[in-house]
């Protein structure tokens, strides 16, 4: 399943409630469900305030699973990271004028199991989280 939204702050929850209810086949918990739209938000965000700086811009937005695994992959063709490694790090942000506190990464790869984010400056960033839902129920 996959969807395209302009970027702006308020699609941000559309995105997360979208990818919640394509999720549900899954019946995961309140808490599962809770993470991954963390996640989907802070990658959203991101590229809201990042990638295209709060210009315009379209996000793409894709969601697979596999067995119990959700793959979720937010897409942004915006400036893109320089330095990803870098940019990963907990508090590292590039806009501390903006408020910024750089937990975003850090929150989806405290959430999700897996965290992929591959970008190129002037290209855009993809950012590709895994989880597997009811993977820690005996
Ligand atoms: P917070 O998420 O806590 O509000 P933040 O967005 O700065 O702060 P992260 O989400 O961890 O922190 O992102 C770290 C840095 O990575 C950002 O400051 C920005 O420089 C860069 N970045 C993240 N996503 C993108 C993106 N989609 N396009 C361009 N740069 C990005
Ligand atoms: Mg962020």
């Amino acid at each position: 399943m996959s969807f395209e939204m302009e970027s702006r702050a308020c699609n941000e929850q559309f995105a997360r409630v979208v990818v919640a209810v394509f999720l549900s086949r899954l019946d995961p918990t309140v808490e599962e469900l809770d993470d991954v739209k963390t996640a989907v938000s802070e990658a959203v965000t991101n590229c809201v305030i990042h990638g295209y700086e709060e210009g315009e811009g379209i996000i793409r937005v894709e969601v697979s699973i596999d067995g119990r695994t959700a793959a979720v992959r937010v897409i942004d063709h915006g400036v893109g990271i320089a330095d990803v490694k870098k940019a990963m790090e907990p508090m590292y942000t590039s806009r501390p004028d903006k408020e910024r506190s750089g937990m975003g990464f850090s929150f989806m790869e405290a959430f999700m199991d897996e965290l992929e984010v591959e970008s190129e400056p002037g290209k855009g960033t993809v950012v590709t989280m895994k989880k597997t839902i009811g993977g820690t129920e005996q």
